[in-house]
């Protein structure tokens, strides 16, 4: 079936201004866009009359985890849940980004194994609602030392364990493998510094992933572990907040084929937290303060040196759920200057870029997955955090959620 939105002010996906236009969609993708004066004539075509909306393509959560169970319509306080449970979260989280504005979503790791690559093929196949996925698996922390054998594919040590690993994830149908390379302040305090992995292990993660098709996500927080995320080959490196002028600007060398997303909304949601007197998020706040304010320095760099800095941020505590994702895009202008257009275009054509699919954009030729939204996001992004003023939301051409009414002419 085919639509033709018009009168709607276009976000292309760029970040230049909206212009008012019309965009045709048909089957699953865009197939032309005009600028005003110009005009699609489809008389053919279902007409949507976006009374000055703006039209934008579907928003791309680049550190997504489903799997942290808590979202906006259901707060869980274990971290750990019954697998059945997690999988009735996970499956709830998809949909609930998807009600949100975000047609895509990058895993940055799971905490169930198996989970996301059945929900990626549910959501695919049309039976349950969420937005494209890429697939991950548990996020991999090796113990011990090498050679001891644990017995299990996801904590192994040694080059020969990781290619193990990879080739575990590689079958079972898994897209990225996220590697937890540094510790984490917020799990075990001052633990940032902390460095998990061998260059050894590093290289055979590279070419076994290379060997399988596999991409790779890395948490890491230091110059140290930055250089094991670029042995490693990774796609995406999350947090990176302790790194220094050099190694910025080896990411900078590397900026045609790597991503970068700070993460900072569990940051910024965990210095606003209050929680209950039994639950102490001193460290946590701590660790939070301490990374805001390097990433402010940080992020602006990477920005200015041509890396793709990406939302997304570790949505899924209960200070913290799910469905708040679209508050990434307001930090970045309130934080690390951005200016609304290009929070919005990080959100759009370069985490389009990420997922490697003709997804971000609005061009012929890409992916029909969009927002109408109500009112102007390029003026203000925190229009975005509130799902009523999406009207409508298409994925891969079909209106998951319907426009008014009033708007189909
Ligand atoms: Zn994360």
């Amino acid at each position: 079936m085919a639509a033709l939105f018009t009168n709607v002010s276009i976000f292309d996906g760029t970040p230049a201004p909206a212009r008012l236009g019309q965009v045709l969609i048909e089957g699953e993708s865009i197939v032309r866009v005009a600028y005003a004066p110009e005009t699609i004539d489809a008389p053919h075509a279902r007409l949507i009359d976006g009374q000055g909306a703006t039209l934008m393509p579907g928003m791309v959560e680049a550190h997504a985890h489903l799997t942290w169970a808590s979202s906006v319509e259901k707060i869980y306080h274990a971290f750990i849940l019954p697998p059945q449970e997690l999988e009735i979260a996970a499956t709830r989280n998809a949909r609930v980004l998807l009600d949100h504005g975000f047609t895509s979503a990058y895993s940055a790791g799971a905490l169930g194994d198996g989970i996301e690559v059945r929900l990626a093929a549910a959501i695919e196949a049309g039976q349950t609602p969420g937005p494209r996925l890429i697939p991950s698996t548990l996020e991999r922390s090796p113990e011990g030392a090498e050679g001891v054998e644990t017995g299990d594919v996801f904590n192994g040590r040694g080059p020969e364990a990781m290619r193990a690993f990879m080739a575990y994830c590689a079958a079972q149908g898994v897209r990225s493998v996220k590697l937890v390379i540094s510790g984490e302040d917020a799990l075990k305090p001052g633990s940032h510094g902390d460095i998990l992995y061998t260059a050894e292990e590093m290289a055979a993660a590279h070419a076994a992933a290379q060997e399988h098709g596999l991409w790779i996500a890395a948490h890491a927080y230091t110059d140290e572990a930055v250089d094991l995320a670029l042995i490693a080959g990774a796609r995406i490196i999350y947090h990176a907040s302790y790194i220094s002028a050099a190694t910025i600007a080896k990411l900078a060398a590397k900026r045609h084929v790597l991503f970068y997303g700070p993460g900072c909304g569990v940051s910024v949601a965990a210095l606003e937290a209050s929680p209950p007197p039994h639950i102490d998020m001193g460290h946590m706040k701590a660790s939070a303060a301490e990374r805001m304010a390097l990433e402010g320095k940080l992020v602006p760099a990477l920005k200015a040196a041509g890396v793709r800095v990406l939302v997304g941020g570790d949505y899924g505590f209960p200070f913290n759920p799910n469905g708040r994702n679209a508050r990434d895009l307001q930090h970045f202008v309130d934080y690390f200057g951005y200016t609304p257009v290009e929070a919005l275009a990080a959100a759009t054509s370069l985490g389009g870029e990420l997922m490697g699919l003709k997804v971000g954009r609005i061009a012929q030729g890409y992916l029909a997955d969009l927002l109408l939204v109500d009112g102007d996001p390029t003026d203000d992004v925190a229009i975005l955090q509130d799902k009523d003023r999406l009207t409508a939301i298409v994925k891969g051409g079909v209106f998951y959620k319907a426009p008014a009414a009033a708007e189909v002419v």
